[in-house]
C-alpha cells in the first residue's frame, strides 16, 4: 500500500516558519518527541490496567539513538503506536491544526517576539531539526498492521505499508544540515538531562537510564524521610549546601499542583539566587523562569513545582491575568507562611538559628504581599546587638516603659553597624536602651515598613541624634552655662571646625556623655539612601554632601575649660575635641588625622 497526500492546510509552506521562529531553542524538539514517546507509553499501561490491553507489556522503555553517519535521530517507545487511520488522524490532522494556528496567528500578529513560544507544536517541532521525519508505528490492537508515514516538509506526506514486529512507535528524524550540531551524543544528553530527567517513563540513551521516573514530588509526605528530601536537594543542585527546610506542595482542587519548594541557605545577600525553581507539566521540565507564577518574593527559594494547570504555551501578559497562576500564586503563598508559622510555633529555638539565612526572605514577603505580612507579622525577629530575639509584640513590651518618648511614641533605636557605631550604641545602652541590629540591605525598607505597620512607632538610628533627642523626655535638662558662654563656645568650635557642613549647638548633655557628639539626622540619611536607590524622585540630592550636627556638651568639663583655657589654647582644644569625636565614628583621614596625630603627641608632651 501506499497513499499520497497533502496536507490540508491553506498555507503553502508553514515549516520555513515553524523552523524559524517557533522557538527559540530548537533543543525543544527533543522534549516534544520524548514526552509524546512517555505518554504512548502511560497510555498502554493504563490500558494493560484496566484490562483492554491483554498482552504483553513487554520492557516499557523510550529509546533514543542517534546515529551519526545515517544522520538520524531515534526517538522509539513501546506505547500504543498508531495505525495507518489514525496517522492520518493525529498527525496529519490534530498535529498539523495546531501547526496551522501558529502560522495564521504569525501572520496576523507580524510581531513574531509576540508569538514565538506561544505555541507548543508538539510532533510537528521535529521540523525545526529535520527535514525529513519518518514514522514507524503498530499499534497495540490485535491485527494491527505496522505503517510508514513520511514527509519531507513540505506538505505533502506519504503512507506506506511497513515492517515491524514490536508494538510501539519509532520516530526518525533526518536532521537538516543546519542542524547537525544534535548529532553529538554529549548535546543530546544535556538536553535529555535538562528535560526528561524526572519523566514519567524510563528514558535510555547509550544503554542507560538518564532519568529518576518517580521523582519525590510525585509521592506522599508520608512516604518520605528527612534524608530523602536532603538527597533530592542534592540531586538538584549538586553544588550548594544542604537547604534549611522545606515545603511539600500537595493539592488536587481547584487546580492540580505538586512540588516541593526549599528555604536554601543563604550565605550572604548578594548571592541571592533566582531562577532556581524549576517548572513542570506532568513531570516534563518547561522552564526555571517562573516569573508571574510564583510571587516575586517566592522566587528566591528553590525546588520543583509541577502543574499540568499552569498554561504554558501562551504569552507573558495572559499569564499574569491567568485565575488558575493567581490561585497557585496565593497558594503557594499561604503554605510557606504556614509553614514558617509552623516552625516558629514548634521549634522556636530552629527558627532563631535560621533566621540569618530567611531574614531577608521573610521581610522581602513582608514588604511586598500583605497577605504574607499579615502572617508573618506574628513570626518576623527583631534581633538586637546582644543577639537576642524578639517578635515584634515582645518587643514592644520589652521597650515600652523606657523608650516612649514625650509625645506618647515609642522609639526603637537600631544600628546599621555596630562597630562603626558603637559610641552611640554604648551610649543608648547607658540609658537602658535597647539596640536592634538592622544591618541588610532590605532593612532600610523593611523600617518604612514598620513605621507604617505599627501604631506610635518611629524608629531612629543611634547615630541620628544625641542620647537625649534621641527619644526625647519630659526633662528639663540643667546648663552650667550661661546663654553667654554659651554663644562664646559656639564661636570657638565653629572656628576650630571652619566647616560649613558641621552645624554646631551647644547644648545640655549629661556630664558624662561625650564633650562632642556628631550626628547625621535620620530624616537626612533616609532620604539620602532612598535617592541613591532611585526612589523618592529626589534628584538634587545626587551630589549634597552629608549635613552634620555637632552637638558640644555644656555640661562636659572640657568645655568648661575651654572657656577658662588662655585665648591662643581655646581653638586647639576645641578641635582636639572635635576630632576625637571624629575619631570615634571612623570620620577622621587624611591631613586632619595627620594634624590630630601631632597635637596630640604635643599635648602629651608637655605632660
Ligand atoms: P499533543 O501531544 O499535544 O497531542 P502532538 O503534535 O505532539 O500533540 O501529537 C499529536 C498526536 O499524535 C498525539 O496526541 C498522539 O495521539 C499522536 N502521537 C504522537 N506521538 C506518538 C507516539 N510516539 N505514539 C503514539 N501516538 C503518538
Amino acid at each position: 500500500m501506499e497513499e499520497r497526500g497533502n496536507i490540508s492546510i491553506h498555507t503553502e509552506n508553514i515549516f520555513p516558519i515553524i523552523k524559524k521562529f517557533l522557538y527559540s531553542d530548537h533543543e525543544i524538539f527533543l522534549r516534544e518527541l520524548v514526552s509524546n514517546a512517555a505518554d504512548a507509553t502511560q497510555k498502554i499501561k493504563r490500558l494493560s490496567s484496566i484490562g483492554e490491553f491483554k498482552g504483553d507489556l513487554g520492557e516499557l522503555k523510550v529509546v533514543v539513538t542517534v546515529d551519526k553517519d545515517a544522520k538520524t535521530i531515534t526517538i522509539a517507545d513501546r506505547g500504543i503506536g498508531m495505525t495507518a487511520d489514525e496517522i492520518k488522524k493525529y498527525i496529519n490532522q490534530i498535529a498539523f491544526s495546531g501547526a496551522t494556528e501558529f502560522v495564521e496567528r504569525f501572520k496576523e500578529s507580524g510581531d513574531k517576539n509576540q508569538i514565538i513560544g506561544q505555541f507548543g507544536l508538539g510532533f510537528y517541532s521535529a521540523f525545526m531539526v529535520a527535514d525529513q521525519v519518518e514514522i514507524i508505528t503498530r499499534s497495540y490492537r490485535e491485527g494491527a498492521e505496522p505503517a510508514r508515514w513520511i514527509c519531507d516538509g513540505s506538505t505533502e506526506f506519504a503512507i506506506t505499508d511497513a515492517e515491524k514486529e514490536a508494538r510501539g512507535t519509532d520516530v526518525i528524524l533526518h536532521i537538516a544540515q543546519d542542524s547537525e550540531e544534535f548529532l553529538e551524543e554529549s548535546r543530546i544528553k544535556t538536553i535529555l538531562d535538562k528535560y526528561c530527567k524526572f519523566l514519567p517513563v524510563e528514558v535510555e540513551f547509550k544503554g542507560e537510564v538518564i532519568n529518576n521516573p518517580t521523582p519525590i514530588w510525585t509521592k506522599q509526605p508520608s512516604e518520605l524521610a528527612e534524608d530523602d528530601y536532603k538527597n533530592f536537594y542534592k540531586e538538584l543542585y549538586p553544588f550548594s549546601e544542604p537547604p534549611l527546610f522545606w515545603i511539600h506542595l500537595n493539592v488536587d482542587y481547584p487546580f492540580n499542583l505538586t512540588g516541593i519548594l526549599y528555604f536554601p541557605k543563604i550565605k550572604n545577600e548578594f548571592e541571592l539566587q533566582r531562577n532556581k525553581i524549576q517548572l513542570y507539566s506532568r513531570q516534563v521540565f518547561i522552564t526555571d523562569e517562573v516569573k508571574d507564577v510564583v510571587p516575586e518574593f517566592l522566587m528566591l527559594l528553590h525546588g520543583v513545582i509541577d502543574s499540568p494547570d499552569i498554561p504554558l504555551n501562551v504569552s507573558r501578559s495572559f499569564l499574569q491575568a491567568d485565575s488558575s497562576v493567581k490561585k497557585i500564586n496565593t497558594y503557594v503563598t499561604k503554605k510557606v507562611a504556614d509553614k514558617l508559622t509552623e516552625i516558629f510555633k514548634k521549634d522556636r529555638a530552629t527558627f532563631e538559628t535560621n533566621w540569618k539565612d530567611i531574614n531577608v526572605f521573610v521581610k522581602y514577603g513582608m514588604l511586598s504581599d500583605d497577605k504574607f505580612y499579615e502572617k508573618a507579622k506574628d513570626f518576623v525577629l527583631l534581633q538586637n546587638t546582644e543577639g537576642k530575639c524578639y517578635t515584634l509584640e515582645e518587643y514592644k513590651a520589652q521597650t515600652q516603659a523606657n523608650q516612649t518618648d514625650k509625645n506618647d511614641q515609642l522609639v526603637l533605636l537600631y544600628t546599621t553597624d555596630a562597630d562603626k557605631q558603637h559610641a552611640f550604641v554604648e551610649a543608648a545602652q547607658n540609658r537602658g536602651y535597647d539596640v536592634l541590629k538592622l544591618d541588610t540591605i532590605i532593612d532600610s525598607h523593611f523600617i518604612g515598613l514598620l513605621e507604617q505597620k505599627l501604631e506610635k512607632t518611629t524608629l531612629k538610628r543611634v547615630d541620628s541624634e544625641t542620647i537625649d533627642k534621641l527619644i526625647a523626655k519630659d526633662e528639663n535638662k540643667e546648663s552650667v552655662l550661661s546663654d553667654a558662654e554659651k554663644e562664646d563656645l559656639k564661636k570657638i568650635y565653629e572656628q576650630a571646625i571652619s566647616n560649613q557642613h558641621m552645624m554646631v549647638e551647644v547644648e545640655p548633655l549629661s556630664p558624662n556623655d561625650a564633650p562632642v557628639v556628631i550626628t547625621l539626622p535620620e530624616f537626612m540619611r533616609r532620604m539620602k539612601d532612598m535617592n541613591r536607590t532611585g526612589g523618592g524622585g529626589m534628584m538634587f540630592m545626587g551630589d549634597m554632601p552629608d549635613t552634620y550636627q555637632v552637638a558640644i556638651n555644656a555640661n562636659h568639663s572640657i568645655n568648661q575649660r575651654i572657656l577658662k583655657a588662655k585665648d591662643e589654647n581655646k581653638e586647639r582644644i576645641a578641635r582636639q575635641a572635635f576630632d576625637l569625636a571624629l575619631l570615634s565614628q571612623n570620620m577622621l583621614s587624611g591631613s586632619a588625622l595627620t594634624a590630630f596625630v601631632k597635637r596630640s603627641v604635643e599635648l602629651i608632651d608637655k605632660e
